[in-house]
């Protein structure tokens, strides 16, 4: 049999998504469950990939397929194709396998022609009507498909309005209308060399061309490449019957949520307009009308739809976003597909989808995208802030963000990519805008409801938006807004707050977020099902006290050298440095004792009852040294000044020292354990420090877990040597305090070499840390300081690598080696405990692959825990029996 490239509506399947698309599928099953769908059918994504690879031709006997579904669709509507006497209409409309909001093309109202138009009227007594349907069909055809841009029609209804006297499209008589149908037929002619086409066949096969050549357009392309989306999968084109929203006061066209997408609350939630056409409602052009106002405009439709919505949340189990038209009192569903949401509504949808018994906590964990999770984390307006507040719009997307205002993308795009901070300030967003939204700290637009493109852009983006703000006049030709009569130019710094709707002048100061009862809830599911345990890389008493209320159960890193940068620190740590007897290092060490003494103090307090990883002193010393340059230039000026000579000797002395200390490689240099190797007594003091603070919190009856953790290591040697200088010194405090202080002693895996020798560590070591940051490093022979700025990028587009693998650990190599070191160190120790503590350990693709090659924690930066918490989760669920 000829290969099926169409399926009418009621041979599709929801399981058929790679073939019929999101939307194809969901029509089949909308069609299937019994609810009003219009008849139609769905040209497959596979026409659409052979299109493609056959150099952009259709499939052969596609067309032969496409006209008995057609015939199928006319005699379930008892209309015809064409037809003078009672015409059918269509719309062609994409619809990939994921949802692609706005990306990609679409036609309405396609079978009119001169004649079909006529019928139209006759049978709606609508002459208006069936006029202004084809006008808006030329107009969208001539657009999408014959790629007449949109201003040719822009400029041709605005004359007419000029002409007739009047100020919306609304108020256009059918007189005016025809006009403008002949005008927009003279351009298209005009601008292609040909006339409209009037056959309503040749219209379809054109308008299906156009959805298959939409797929490979700019802005999809780049849609797919933020959200990943595979260029291959292709789309599939829905063909179906028109109903038509504006056949009068007793039509109308809407979108709602079953669950409104800004919070999760469980309440019918869109917008509709009467006597309107569906592009009339995402558009923005008209501000809709709340849902439930349609309860008392037509009780019985209203019903009609709440046990529709009911019906398709049921049967999805998941929250719906639905399209629905009234055509003349009677109520159509156009389409449902599982809701975009806003992280918070996210979880508040599957925490009660879970209580109401729909869901398993599984399904609820899988539904969350663990990165979605740094929107809660995202900072809100300080209530206590003094606000100018300009004006009010709805409250779009949740998140406050301050900026300078921009009024075109572009702009936005420019000046975000310099790093500049910029609210995008529009009457209203098309997809085209899709760069300059990405750019922005926030959207702002002056028209549009809760469901216009900017408002479900940023929301999935996780992006604050004002939208549909009256208040805001927006003249681009001067390039400023007016609000209340004063002039804003562009560049003027506002803030928007995307939970209240409201415009505010000048920057605003942020605060953290705290997180819901339903979160918490939601991670603790998180961690009944997970393996692995999730600490955090905290180097102060309140970064420790964040990470327990994200929920870390310890501490995975605590970096000793952040603790030296303070300033007031520096010229002690300078003089360790600088010191020339060990009598003289010794003092400065015994300066910086108590001071260290009083961190870790802090820090195993805060965290107490979990462990606390902490490193010793890591990095090469020069970097707590002056930089050679401005030492050179200090000294040209002492001595142009003939200054104090006392002085510039010692300005000289520190130079000859830097100059000393100086390494051309210091990754690979004197840093590490190397530095305990060759100071034995700045370990010594570091290690006294961890123990006096131990012994005191102990003493005052504090649960605490210290662990020592050796950077660097080649192999067992320096390990056992490190090792030894923390056993003495740990005895040498016991004894002197008189209490048993229970610790551990590990290493960070970092170095290819003792990855390889992990068996000879594990038999010395109490636990490995893999840092992945300098794993990574070593084993691809990559700068980790200076790769990203300059050829990684070039690597990424060239497609030599898929993801940067400072960001998402390269399992392939590195983690080839971490799967050795966890192998050969757990053969010699099998109590050895194994994490993970470079920047993957927050990254859920690296989660995924620690929970797969068997460690027992990952360690990330505080506000990453929440996400690891929950890729830890997904990765025990989907590697279930693994
Ligand atoms: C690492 O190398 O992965 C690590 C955690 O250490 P640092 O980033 O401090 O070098
Ligand atoms: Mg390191």
């Amino acid at each position: 049999m000829d290969k099926k490239y169409v399926y009418l509506f009621q041979e599709g399947k929801a399981s058929m998504r790679d073939l019929l698309g999101g939307k194809g599928a969901n029509l089949a099953e909308m069609t299937q469950i019994g609810l009003p769908v219009p008849p139609g059918f769905t040209i497959t994504t596979e026409a659409c990939n052979e299109y493609y690879s056959n150099g952009e031709i259709f499939p052969e006997g596609i067309w032969e397929q496409v006209w008995p579904a057609l015939a199928e669709v006319e005699a379930a509507s008892g209309k015809l194709f064409g037809d003078k006497k009672n015409p059918l209409l269509v719309s062609v409309r994409s619809g990939a396998k994921f949802s692609m909001p706005g990306m990609m093309d679409t036609v309405l109202n396609l079978g009119l022609n001169d004649d079909t138009v006529e019928a139209l009227a006759a049978n709606t007594q609508n002459e208006r009507f069936a006029w202004d349907c084809y006008r808006r069909f030329i107009q969208m055809f001539g657009d999408v498909v014959l790629e007449v841009e949109h201003y040719n029609f822009e400029q041709i209804l605005e004359s007419a309005k000029e002409k007739q006297g009047v100020r919306y499209d609304s108020e256009l008589s059918a007189e005016s209308l025809k006009w403008m149908v002949i005008e927009y037929k003279k351009k298209i002619e005009r601008k292609t060399g040909k006339p409209f086409p009037m056959d309503p066949r040749a219209q379809l096969m054109e308008a299906v061309l156009a959805v298959f050549r939409s797929w490979n357009n700019d802005r999809a392309n780049v849609y797919r490449k933020i959200n990943g989306i595979p260029h291959e999968i292709g789309t599939a084109v829905n063909v179906q019957s028109m109903v038509f929203g504006n056949m009068g006061s007793d039509s109308g066209t809407g979108v709602a949520f079953t669950r409104n997408p800004s919070t999760g609350e469980s309440a019918l939630y869109g917008e509709y307009l009467m006597n309107a056409q569906g592009e009339d409602v995402v558009a923005g052009i008209r501000t809709p009308n709340p849902i439930a106002t349609l309860a008392k405009e037509n009780q019985e439709i209203y019903q009609q739809f709440v046990d529709f919505s009911k019906r398709l949340e049921g049967h999805y189990r998941d929250m719906q976003d639905i399209e629905f038209t009234i055509e003349r009192g009677k109520l159509y569903m156009l389409q449902t597909r599982n809701g975009k949401r806003t992280a918070s509504a996210a979880i508040r949808v599957a925490v009660e989808l879970f209580h109401e018994g729909v869901i398993t906590k599984e399904e609820a964990i899988m539904r969350i995208e663990p990165d979605q999770l740094e929107h809660l984390l995202h900072r809100r307006m300080d209530t206590d802030a003094k606000l100018q507040v300009l004006a009010k719009g709805l409250p779009a997307s949740p998140g406050a963000a301050s900026g300078r205002i921009v009024l075109s993308a572009e702009e936005a795009e420019r000046l975000g990519n310099l790093g500049e901070k910029v609210i995008l300030v529009r009457t209203e967003t098309t997809p085209d805008d899709i760069r300059g939204i990405l750019a922005a700290q926030g959207i702002l637009t002056s028209r549009g409801g809760m469901t216009s493109h900017a408002a479900v852009v940023s929301r999935h983006m996780g992006k604050p938006a004002v939208c549909g703000c009256d208040a805001l006049k927006i003249d681009y030709t001067q390039g400023l807004v007016v609000i209340d009569g004063v002039e804003y130019p562009h560049g003027t710094i506002m803030s928007i707050d995307g939970a209240t709707g409201r415009v505010i002048k000048g920057e605003v100061s942020m605060v953290d977020p705290e997180l819901s009862e339903g979160f918490k809830e939601f991670l603790g599911w998180a961690d009944e099902i997970s393996r692995l345990r999730v600490m955090a890389n905290a180097d102060s008493p309140t970064e420790a006290s964040n990470a327990r209320d994200f929920g870390a159960v310890g501490i995975g890193l605590t970096r000793t050298e952040h603790m030296f940068m303070d300033p007031e620190r520096i010229p002690i740590v300078q003089d360790m440095i600088l010191a020339q007897t060990l009598e003289d290092r010794e003092d400065a060490l015994a300066k910086l004792l108590p001071m260290q003494e009083e961190d870790f103090y802090g820090i195993l307090k805060a965290m107490q009852g979990f462990p606390v990883t902490i490193r010793l002193l890591d990095p090469p010393l020069h970097e707590f040294l002056p930089h050679s340059e401005e030492l050179v230039v200090d000294i040209t000026k002492l001595r142009m000044s003939k200054a104090d000579p006392g002085s510039l000797h010692d300005k000289e002395s520190l130079l000859r020292n830097v100059r000393a200390l100086s390494e051309l490689n210091p990754m690979l240099g004197h840093r590490g354990c190397r530095l305990g190797v060759s100071f034995p007594e700045i370990t010594v003091m570091q290690a006294r420090a961890i123990f006096q603070a131990s012994a005191r919190l102990l003493k005052e009856g504090y649960d605490i877990h210290p662990e020592v953790m050796i950077p660097l290591i080649m192999g067992k040697e320096e390990f056992i040597m490190m090792r030894k200088l923390v056993d003495d010194t740990a005895a040498e405090v016991m004894s002197e305090q008189n209490v048993h202080i229970h610790y551990k002693v590990g290493t960070m895996i970092e170095v290819p070499r003792a990855a390889l020798l992990a068996d000879e560590i594990g038999k010395v070591a109490d636990f490995f840390s893999f840092g992945t940051n300098d794993l990574t490093q070593m084993t691809m022979g990559l700068s980790r300081d200076d790769a990203q700025g300059k050829f990684l990028p070039i690597y990424l587009d060239k497609k030599l690598m898929k993801t940067d693998p400072f960001v998402v650990l390269d399992r392939d190599g590195v983690g080839k080696l971490i799967g050795i070191g966890v192998n050969l160190g757990r053969s010699t120790n099998p109590k050895l405990g194994l994490g993970i503590c470079g920047e993957h350990g927050g990254e859920p693709n690296s989660v995924e692959f620690c929970h797969i090659v068997g460690l027992d924690y990952v360690s990330c930066s505080p506000f990453r825990v929440p996400i690891a918490r929950l890729a830890a989760a997904q990765a025990a669920i989907k590697n279930q029996g693994k």
